[in-house]
């Protein structure tokens, strides 16, 4: 069974099985990818924890993007992951911006009444 990259579920990818030339160049996603090796990030959620594991070696399709682990590497995250992310242990840290959908809607809501109604917003300006 080979298990596609899943941030969110706490799985990580297999690899497809190498052919009898020994190449993984078959995408089992998009099903005509063509597989090359590079380094990735990736981004795990550990209980409400969020970290971003780089330099990770994987096999990454050119078609739809999806990346393949080795069955070793998979392990290694793992592992790293059973060890809880140990924040002390990491090798720099990153600022990311956290968007609130409700909030950001909202407020994507208010521009969009503004710029429809501005000068019915400015006569209840002023009656209010
Ligand atoms: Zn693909």
């Amino acid at each position: 069974m080979v298990n596609r990259n899943n941030e969110n579920s706490g799985s990580v990818a297999g690899i497809p099985a190498a052919g009898s030339d020994g190449e993984h160049d078959h995408c089992l996603a998009c099903n005509s990818g063509k597989l090359s090796a590079a380094e990735v990030k990736t981004a795990i959620w550990h209980g409400a924890k969020l970290v971003v594991v780089e330099d990770v070696p994987a096999y990454v399709c050119d078609q739809c993007g999806e990346q393949y682990y080795e069955d070793q590497t998979a392990m290694v995250l793992d592992m790293m992951r059973g060890d809880g992310f140990d924040t002390s242990e990491a090798s720099r840290k990153m600022e990311v911006p956290v968007f609130g959908f409700r909030a950001l809607g909202a407020t994507a809501g208010a521009r969009a009444a503004k710029r429809q109604s501005e000068t019915r917003k400015n006569v209840a300006d002023v009656a209010g």
